[in-house]
C-alpha cells in the first residue's frame, strides 16, 4: 500500500486532508512525493516559523539530541531553564510551565485561574469566560473553553464552569463575566479558527480593566499569533493590553512539539509541588530548538513580518475575487468570492499551499520567508482568486 491508502486504512478518521505527502523541503519551498514543489503559506499550521530545514534550528537541536534528548522534570535542565527565561525577559511574566502542545498549555492556564480565584474567593469561582468563536484546542477543557458549539457536539457532558461572551461587544463581556462567578478571561488576540478575526484594542483594554477590577486572571491565548507571527513578540502586545497568564505553543518549537504557559505577576505563585505535571513538558530537544527559534525573534524580524503583512494587504486586498481581508502581521485571513475550498485547491495546482479558517484562505507563511516568494505566491493566489 502506499502512504495514502495505509492512512486511509489505518489512521483514525479525525483529519480530511488534502491529497499531498510533503517529503522534504527548504525554506517556504517543499516537495511532495510525486517530486511538485510549492510555496507553504501554511507551514505546517504556523508551527514552521523559519521554514523547512533550517539549518541553525537543527543544528541547535541535533547538538541537544547528542547531548540528553530527555530527562523527565525530576531532574534539573539547561536548555528548559534557559528557555524560561528568555521567555519571562521577552515578556516580563515571571515563571514558565512547559507542556507539549496549546491543548495542554491551555489547561495550565485554567487550573492556574481557578486555583488564583479559589485561594481568593472560594471555589465555586470557578467560571472561565472565554469569546464566542474561540478556539483553544481539544481536550475536554479546552473543547468546553472553546465558544464554538459545533465542537461540543458528541462530546458530552462537557466540562462545566465556562461561559461564553461575544467577541468585541465590552458591554456582553461586562455582563457575562459579572453574572457568573467567574475565576478568568480567556481571549485570543487573533482568532484563527474561527476565521482570523483580531480584537479591537478597546475590547481588549476593558477585558483588561474588568479583570483588575474584580481581581481576576487575564489569560490570552497566543498558541498561533505568538512568537512573532502578529509583527510583535506577542499578539496582545499589539493591542496595548498585559495579561497575567499568555499560552504558547505552535511557532514557539519551530516544528518540535511543546507549549508554554506563561504565568505574570500576580499568577506565579499559583502551583506549589504537585499540583501541575508533565512527562515531556520542557523536554531538552525541543527547548533548545525553541531557544534557537525564540533568540531569532528580534526587532528586525518583526519588522520584515510587518513589511510583508502590509505588502500582501495592499497586493490583495482590492484583487478581483477578493471580499475582504483580515488579520495581524503574517496571520492572515482571505475572504473570496468564490467557495475557499475551491480557490485554496486551484493555489495548489498553481504550486502554492494555503489552509483554511471558516470561510476564508488562511496565511500562515514563514516569519524569514523571502520577498520573491512572497510575490510569486500573490501572482498565483491572484489567478485562483478571480
Ligand atoms: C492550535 C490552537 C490550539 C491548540 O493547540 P494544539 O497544539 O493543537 O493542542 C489552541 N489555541 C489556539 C488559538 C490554536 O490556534
Amino acid at each position: 500500500m502506499n502512504t495514502f491508502e495505509l492512512d486511509k486504512t489505518y489512521i483514525a478518521n479525525t483529519y480530511a486532508r488534502f491529497p499531498v505527502e510533503i517529503v522534504s523541503g527548504q525554506g517556504a519551498l517543499c516537495r511532495d512525493a510525486d517530486g511538485n514543489e510549492y510555496i507553504d503559506l501554511g507551514t505546517g499550521i504556523g508551527v514552521n516559523i523559519f521554514g523547512y530545514a533550517d539549518a541553525q534550528w537543527i543544528s541547535a537541536v541535533t547538538a541537544q539530541l547528542n547531548a540528553v534528548q530527555h530527562t523527565s522534570n525530576l531532574y534539573y535542565s539547561a536548555p528548559c531553564a534557559r528557555l524560561a527565561e528568555m521567555l519571562c525577559q521577552k515578556t516580563g511574566m515571571k515563571k514558565v510551565f512547559f507542556s507539549n502542545s496549546g491543548a495542554e498549555a491551555n489547561e495550565c492556564a485554567i487550573k492556574a485561574a481557578r486555583k488564583y480565584a479559589a485561594d481568593r474567593c472560594g471555589g465555586e469561582y470557578h467560571v472561565i469566560v472565554t469569546l464566542k468563536n474561540s478556539f483553544h484546542g481539544r481536550t475536554l477543557a479546552t473543547l468546553a473553553a472553546t465558544g464554538q458549539e459545533a465542537f461540543h457536539a458528541h462530546f458530552g457532558p462537557m466540562p462545566e464552569g465556562f461561559a461564553y461572551a461575544e467577541a468585541n461587544n465590552i458591554e456582553d463581556l461586562r455582563r457575562v463575566v459579572l453574572s457568573h462567578k467567574t475565576a478568568g478571561i480567556f481571549i485570543e488576540a487573533v482568532q484563527g479558527e474561527g476565521g482570523v478575526l483580531p480584537l479591537t484594542p478597546e475590547f481588549a483594554k476593558a477585558a483588561e480593566e474588568l479583570a483588575r477590577e474584580r481581581d481576576l486572571l487575564l489569560m490570552c491565548d497566543e498558541v498561533q499569533i505568538g512568537n512573532g507571527r502578529s509583527g510583535a513578540f506577542y499578539g496582545y502586545m499589539n493591542l496595548g493590553i498585559t495579561p497575567d497568564v499568555v499560552t504558547t505553543a505552535k511557532g514557539l518549537g519551530g516544528g518540535l512539539p511543546i507549549g508554554a504557559t506563561l504565568l505574570g505577576a500576580r499568577a506565579a505563585e499559583v502551583f506549589s509541588p504537585g499540583l501541575n505535571g508533565s512527562t515531556f513538558g520542557g523536554n531538552p530537544v525541543a527547548a533548545a530548538g525553541a531557544i534557537n527559534i525564540v533568540g531569532r525573534i528580534d526587532e528586525m524580524l518583526l519588522a520584515g513580518v510587518r513589511e510583508k503583512s502590509k505588502y500582501l494587504f495592499d497586493a490583495l486586498e482590492n484583487a478581483p475575487g477578493v471580499q475582504n481581508m483580515t488579520g495581524m502581521g503574517l496571520m492572515i485571513g482571505i475572504k473570496p468570492q468564490r467557495e475557499a475550498g475551491e480557490v485554496i485547491e486551484k493555489c495548489r495546482a498553481g504550486g502554492v499551499l494555503v489552509i483554511k479558517a471558516k470561510d476564508k484562505l488562511r496565511l500562515l507563511p514563514p516569519l524569514n520567508i523571502e520577498k520573491g516568494l512572497l510575490e510569486q505566491a500573490v501572482h498565483v493566489m491572484k489567478g485562483a482568486l478571480k
